[in-house]
């Protein structure tokens, strides 16, 4: 399937309530057209006080008050939100709506959105590959030209990696920047909402709606919002740190767009400073033990008592442990993972352990930025895989190198497309804290000059 075109959300900011619900109804008629992508669990529906606002495509785990809220898993189905999350409220009081729901690896646990309870998304620049994951659906249908644009959210790297294999552009705020309030947690300390657009413009402008303070997520900066998108500058010329190191790790077709790219921000005027980093094995492993052991708490919860639907049984413990057999193979064995790392007499030898070795990762950071204003990398080691050739669990894991980095320390990245064929790649700029406005200015300055 080729690649469609769309609206942009800067376009739709300037229509029309009349033309708006036309572009609506044309968008109904190509989600039907292209189901078997797969990228909507289900189709949205118009609804009379969304009239004339920009439809926003929602990735499953974000809450939208009175509609279903699954996580792409079993447990969840038949829970419907009591409220908005501070995101979606965020939208409507900027003329926007929530506007059908982008599927998902199951409680956002996955690379390649196949860990769904719906089934696969298909990816719409080859249907025989997966559209990465876990905010797979957003991504997909972006892509795919079925939403104008879209929020994922991204635990170690669930925006960007999927935007890298959809040819799209993805970003991932600083943490903090954006209210998590109404985000199905998986795993706290490292996951941020953030957009999945056709381009930086539209990313810029969906950060500014979405980010600003929230009194309900005592995690989320007291700040204003952004205003990335008046500031938007490409001119301006940045110090980048390259980490050669690292690309060992990619395949060729990643490693020679990396060198490509290099030369053409060269020859935009930045300056292009190699930098060294610690074996990106400690960013795999300190993320899962840290990933897993918040999921095992955070998912808790989900008993058939407290939340999640209930699968009745003998006694309490027999309904415990139906209504958890719902989850899928994926999420059960991160909870067991989780709760093994947190258990006492392994605490320290491995939750702890994760905890310095992340401060370590953060430090590295910190280093580089001292005199560099941010590091380029690519977001995937290899292209869109396709169906099924992810073996194990682990190999997956593998595949998060080049992102989890960047949720272990907070900081925010931007996902852009270097190549779309014959399969998309897409690099990442990655900064300092609370600094999205320069990624965001480097990746207008090279989507322009790659006129992708
Ligand atoms: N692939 C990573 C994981 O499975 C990242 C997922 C995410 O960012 N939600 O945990």
């Amino acid at each position: 399937m080729k690649q469609k075109s769309q609206i942009t959300l800067k376009q739709a900011m300037s229509l029309k309530q009349g033309e708006m619900e036309e572009i609506k109804l044309d968008l109904l008629k190509k989600i039907e057209s292209t189901k078997e992508l797969n990228a909507y669990i289900q189709t949205p529906i118009m609804q009379e006080k969304d009239k004339g606002k920009i439809p926003i495509l929602i990735k499953d785990n974000i809450c939208v008050k009175d509609s279903e809220v699954t996580c792409a898993s079993k447990i969840l189905h038949g829970f419907t939100s009591p409220y908005n999350a501070t995101v979606v409220e965020k939208l409507l009081d900027s003329n926007m709506c929530a506007f059908g729901r982008a599927n998902m690896d199951e409680f956002g646990m996955g690379s390649t959105t196949e860990k769904s309870c719906y089934g696969r998304t298909k990816n719409p620049c080859d249907t025989s590959r997966v559209p990465g994951g876990s905010s797979g659906g957003s991504a997909a249908a972006i892509a795919a030209g079925i939403a104008i644009a879209s929020l994922g959210s991204d635990t170690g790297g669930s925006i960007r990696q999927p935007a890298s294999y959809c040819g799209v552009v993805g970003l991932k705020p600083t943490y903090g920047r954006v209210s998590r309030y109404g985000l199905v947690a998986y795993s706290s300390s490292l996951e941020q909402i953030g957009p999945i657009t056709q381009n930086v413009e539209d990313a810029s402008l969906l950060l500014d709606i979405i980010s600003g303070k929230c009194n309900k997520d005592s995690t989320c900066m007291s700040l204003e919002s952004t205003c990335t998108f008046s500031q938007l500058n490409p001119d301006k010329s940045f110090k980048i740190a390259i980490l050669e190191d690292f690309i060992q790790e990619a395949s060729e077709s990643v490693q020679n767009a990396y060198s490509q790219t290099i030369k053409i921000l060269e020859s935009m005027g930045h300056t292009l400073i190699p930098k060294k980093m610690l074996n990106l094995d400690y960013h795999i492993t300190t993320y899962y033990i840290i990933a897993m052991a918040e999921a095992s708490a955070n998912l808790a919860r989900f008993d058939g008592v407290r939340y999640g639907s209930r699968l009745e049984g003998k006694n309490l413990a027999d309904l415990y442990f139906n209504s958890r057999s719902q989850f899928g193979d994926e999420v059960k064995k991160r909870i067991l993972l989780g709760s093994f790392v947190l258990s006492s007499g392994y605490y320290d030898a491995y939750y702890l352990q994760a905890q310095k070795v992340r401060t370590l990762i953060k430090q590295q950071y910190n280093e580089i930025f001292q005199d560099c204003d941010m590091i380029f990398l690519p977001v995937a080691p290899d292209v869109a895989p396709t169906f099924d050739s992810t073996k194990s669990s682990l190999e997956m894991y593998l595949s998060d190198i080049y992102t989890i980095g960047v949720n272990l320390a907070g900081l925010p990245a931007i996902s852009i497309p270097v190549q779309k064929d014959p399969l998309p790649i897409g690099m990442q700029f990655i900064t300092k804290s609370f600094e999205e406005q320069n990624i965001l200015d480097i990746a207008f300055g090279l989507e322009r000059e790659l006129g992708l």
